[in-house]
């Protein structure tokens, strides 16, 4: 796998500064361009480096990479996914996540981020994260002839 085939990952790193191991996780998300599981990152940093981290290195740098905005966490998924846009960190973004082949497409839109706000606002409600998972077809398996 070439670490630097993420070339078009538009991740926004800003000024963050990433340590080697933050950097190496977030190499291998952007190159995936798929959810990933913590345990399977393990795996991949294992395979990157040959030498097999501690699962609680690897959460460390899952929640850094979050807190600062550059991966996002698919709960229905239990999974991490390099973000694929440079919105706000405050930007509800929601995913599309297809069944039938597993890919997942992230979308922002500012007529979701205004009712989002208006809706948590209506409840007095500080939200923390805004993440929206949609499940179901993608336009390309939704267009595939069913040939099983
Ligand atoms: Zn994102
Ligand atoms: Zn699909």
């Amino acid at each position: 796998m070439s670490d630097n085939g993420h070339a078009g990952c538009a991740h926004a790193h800003g000024h963050i500064r990433l340590t080697p191991a933050r950097q190496l996780v977030l190499d291998k998300l952007c190159a995936a361009r798929r959810p990933v599981g913590a345990y399977d990152m393990i795996d991949i940093v294992a395979d990157a480096t040959g030498k097999r981290p501690a699962p609680v290195s690897i959460y460390r740098a899952l929640d850094f990479l979050l807190e600062n905005g550059l991966v996002h966490r698919l709960a229905s998924r239990n999974a991490y996914m390099a973000c694929a846009h440079r919105h706000a960190r405050s930007a509800p973004v929601a995913f599309l996540i297809c069944d039938q082949c597993g890919c997942v497409t992230e979308a922002t839109s500012p007529a979701v981020e205004t009712s989002l706000e208006q809706l948590a606002a209506a409840s007095g409600f500080r939200a923390q994260t805004r993440v929206i998972e949609l499940t179901g077809v993608c336009r390309a398996c939704a267009d595939a002839p069913e040939t099983l």
